[in-house]
């Protein structure tokens, strides 16, 4: 109900001006189930047309509010949806301007405010659209299809920046005419998204095609997917190989393993990541692949993935490395054997087996070039290896000649300048093609041999089997090879050189000791007489004058013995001959005794001997005192020799070196004509005396010094002299020697000892045999064991020794080695053969032969002791006491 008030006012105006009035009204005062009246009121004219009243008419609008409310509702609810959607909406008309959008669309098109937009966009094909023809093409589909949906178009915002959108459009035709409303969503997200899984899907499909691996997809071991490269490898086209098994494709020896390794990859269990295998290509050709597979779903089944490397240059550059190696040992093997071993042959036939195995060929020569009267070289087989199955090329007499001229005349060429030959029969020229082939080579390396220089031959390796190319390495290896072969020759000719230049030594030093030996017994034999018989004419009644002239001849026979033990040591030390003991002795008894020696020829000069040994030599040493005399006595006799007046003194001293060894130095200092400078080089050297002239007032024969010299190099010493002319020399020299120390030795007179002492009167029961054919020796021995009160027998020769044994028995034989028919050696032997031990003699050689071994060669041969001629009866007396 309206107000009264107000009624009533409408009503006033009705009354007054005729104006109708009319209005809704509620009836009931409750709103629901309430209902709408709808009435009118006109005045009511009396025919003056006053107005004397109202017509009023009431209408039940009730329905219709309902209507009216239903409507009011859906357009609140459209509004919400449309204002408040996060999606744009959009009304907008064919000429480009857009009479509504929501707020969603407006900040997608980034305005602030729907009305700005509307007010801004007065052309959307060409504001909005990134491309203006998509809206050409948008209402074009809208119009044949009569709607657009998830219509996708590249749109800009205000400030520019684009995004896509995606657009559902219907057209609407109303009161405003024909207009387009739609829905717009930004889709850029799904777009990049898109847009990403493109690019990587790009990728991805670049890289299978362009993979330098090849790549396989397995299923059912059947090729379900395979890219360019594998198509590549395998020369099939795609097709070809989707149709058929991968199996079918591997090398037939490794078809079960690589058949093996995918089942059981696809049962999940262990196999090597990574292992090759051979395939084989459509032309034949076998390849090595390097496969690495992994278990994938290939259209939601299992299968595999596999990588695949081509890895047949490898496998050949493994198979050229390994062939190399097994060369380069074979060669290094024989090497060593051409080094060591001392049978060449042995060693060519070695190497040459070594190299044919190692480089697999199927035989190895050696050829020799011969030079024929024409000129012409030739070379034939002076070696060679087969193996079992080769084709033996031993019958071939084509072969044992091989003749260079004229079809093989390039290889003289070629070889005698140091290059190989190598390559194909086929490829050989004609003529060469006649001589090789009948010996089914099919292909050939051969290598030069130089021997010092010079082309020797070469080394020829066949391939009966394979028409096989050589590596440049295996030449290069054989050559070594081959220079390792040339080398051994040319040291077996310089051995064989070398060995006759040796055998011409030996057989020259052997003709010198020869020499010195028969020299030395046929010097000693007239020695020992003339030694012997003044020994024993020194011992009769003789005047004075024959006194001084046997005197005289001892004295000669003593000098001229000297020299030859001089020329006799000296070709011992000379030739190495001579060893030294080793045995402990005291210095000071050594000093003394050397001084001894020479007393009587320095007490004849007046001279004085003296000697002093420094505290801090040891007592006793570790050498050969025979010889350390001879050097000392040498230098003594020296000294002694060139000196007039004054003293000759000996000192000795001594240098601890490591341990026990000590340095020993012996000075023989004398006060005589002393050395002129420019002569002290000769000093040590063979043959050589300072005063060489024919007039010189010393004798001697040079070769004391030089002796001396190399004994004590011989101890490890040096000696040296120093001197001053007309004041004196003095000579040192040096040994190295071990201290040690003497037990003494305690003092038992044996049995034997005692009965020596009592029974001197009893030479005469000493049986003595003496053996010796020489006459005068048979002479002067006799006497002088006459002298010493010796009865003796005499046998000229083995012969009569024996015979005179059995005739009686001996205590001793003095047996002269050299004797004709049988020598002393080998009458020993006989002797100590024949008879029973207990009658056994003593057998003590007498030997003219001074030299090294004779000693152990008499006692090797069965004696028991020696004795050297010229023999003193001093000597022999000494020597028979000891058995008698
Ligand atoms: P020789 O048998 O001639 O003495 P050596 O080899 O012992 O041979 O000596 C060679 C030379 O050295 C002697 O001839 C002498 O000229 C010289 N000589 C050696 N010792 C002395 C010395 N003590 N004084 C002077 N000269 C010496």
């Amino acid at each position: 109900m309206k107000p009264d008030a107000k009624i009533e006012a409408e009503y006033r105006n009705l009354q007054r001006d005729g104006a109708s009035i009319s209005g809704e009204a509620q009836i009931s005062s409750s709103r629901q189930g309430g209902s709408y009246t709808w009435s009118k009121a006109s005045p009511l004219y009396d025919t003056s047309g006053q107005i004397i009243g109202a017509i009023e008419s009431i209408h039940d609008i009730t329905e219709h509010k309902q209507i009216e409310e239903d409507l009011r509702r859906s357009r609140e609810k459209y509004h919400n949806i449309f204002e408040n959607s996060i999606m744009g909406i959009y009304q907008s008309l064919q000429d480009g301007r857009y009479i509504n959008v929501n707020p969603a669309f407006a900040r997608l098109f980034g305005y602030d405010t729907p009305k700005e937009l509307i007010a801004s966009v007065t052309d959307i094909r060409l504001q909005l659209y990134v491309n203006p023809l998509d809206r050409d093409r948008a209402i074009k589909t809208l119009f044949e299809q009569g709607f657009l949906e998830g219509f996708e178009l590249e749109v800009q915002r205000r400030d520019g920046t684009r995004f896509w959108v995606s657009m559902n459009t219907i057209i609407v035709q109303d009161e405003f005419g024909t207009h387009y409303d739609g829905t717009v969503e930004d889709i850029t997200k799904r777009k990049d998204a898109e847009d990403a899984l493109r690019s990587s899907e790009e990728k991805y499909r670049l890289l299978f095609e362009n993979a330098n691996e090849s790549i396989l997809v397995a299923q059912d071991s059947r090729i379900k997917f395979v890219n360019p490269k594998f198509i590549k490898v395998m020369g099939y086209s795609d097709t070809e190989l989707k149709s058929r098994q991968f199996a079918e494709f591997v090398h037939p020896d490794d078809r079960e393993m690589v058949v093996d390794n995918h089942l059981r990859r696809v049962r999940g269990e262990n196999v090597p990541q990574l292992y090759a295998f051979r395939i084989i290509d459509r032309d034949g050709a076998i390849k090595w692949l390097e496969i690495s597979s992994v278990l994938i779903v290939w259209d939601e089944r299992p299968a595999t993935l596999n990588f695949l490397a081509d890895i047949t240059e490898r496998k050949q550059t493994e198979e050229e490395l390994n062939r190399k190696n097994i060369l380069l040992g074979g060669v290094a093997v024989a090497t060593n054997i051409l080094l060591t071993e001392t049978d060449l042959n042995y060693a060519i036939n070695q190497t040459l087996e070594l190299l044919g195995r190692a480089i697999d060929a199927d035989r190895a020569y050696i050829f020799e070039n011969h030079e024929l009267e024409t000129g012409w070289y030739l070379a034939s087989i002076s070696h060679k290896w087969e193996r079992n199955f080769a084709i033996s090329e031993k019958g071939n007499p084509d072969l044992q000649d091989l003749k260079y001229h004229p079809a093989l005349s390039r290889w003289y060429d070629v070889l005698s300048i140091g290059h190989s030959i190598k390559g194909l029969i086929q490829e050989f020229s004609e003529s060469e093609r006649a001589e090789l082939e009948p010996q089914n080579i099919k292909s050939l390396l051969a290598i030069p041999i130089a021997v010092e220089g010079q082309f020797w031959g070469f080394i020829r390796l066949d391939d009966c089997h394979s028409e096989r190319l050589w590596m440049g390495i295996e030449g290069a290896i054989l050559q070594a090879a081959a220079a390792s072969i040339g080398g051994a020759i040319a040291r077996r000719h310089i051995e064989d050189e070398l060995r006759s230049a040796k055998e011409n030594a030996e057989s020259a030093t052997k003709a010198k000791s020869d020499f010195l030996a028969n020299m030395s017994h046929e010097i000693r034999t007239p020695l020992n007489a003339i030694i012997g018989l003044s020994d024993l004419l020194q011992g009769t009644d003789l005047t004075q004058e024959q006194c001084n002239c046997v005197e005289t001849i001892r004295r000669s026979g003593d000098s001229l013995l000297s020299v030859i033990n001089d020329i006799l040591d000296f070709s011992k030390v000379d030739s190495g001959k001579l060893e030294l003991e080793l045995r402990p002795f005291y210095l000071k008894e050594f000093v003394e005794a050397s001084l001894n020696l020479m007393r009587p020829i320095a007490s004849k000069k007046c001279l004085d001997l003296s000697y002093t040994i420094d505290e801090t030599t040891p007592d006793a040493i570790m050498g050969d005192p025979g010889r350390l005399q001879q050097i000392l006595t040498n230098l003594l006799s020296n000294a002694i020799k060139f000196t007039d007046r004054g003293t000759i003194s000996v000192s000795i001293s001594s240098q601890k070196l490591d341990g026990i060894c000590h340095r020993i130095c012996f000075q023989v200092k004398d006060t005589g004509i002393g050395i002129p400078e420019n002569k002290m080089d000769r000093l040590f050297q063979s043959f050589t005396q300072v005063d060489s002239s024919t007039t010189r007032r010393y004798g001697g024969t040079g070769l004391g010094l030089a002796i001396s010299k190399r004994l004590v190099e011989m101890m490890g010493g040096q000696i040296w002299a120093e001197t001053e002319l007309h004041k004196g020399s003095t000579f040192c020299f040096t040994i190295l020697a071990d201290a040690t120390f003497i037990v003494p030795a305690r003092i038992i007179i044996s049995e034997k000892q005692k009965d020596n002492e009592i029974g001197k009167d009893r030479n005469q029961f000493l049986r003595i045999l003496l053996a010796e054919d020489n006459a005068v020796n048979q002479m002067v021995m006799e006497k002088m064991l006459k002298k010493l009160g010796y009865h003796v027998d005499v046998a000229a020769n083995g012969e009569e020794v024996l015979h005179s044994l059995e005739l009686k028995p001996y205590d001793l034989i003095l047996m002269d080695v050299q004797m004709p028919e049988m020598d002393g050696f080998e009458t020993t032997r006989a002797i100590r053969r024949r008879w029973a031990s207990a009658d056994q003699p003593k057998i003590i050689a007498i030997t003219a032969h001074a030299l090294e071994g004779d000693r152990e060669k008499c006692l090797d041969a069965g004696m028991d002791d020696y004795l050297s001629k010229p023999v003193k009866m001093a000597d022999l007396d000494e020597m028979l006491a000891k058995y008698r």
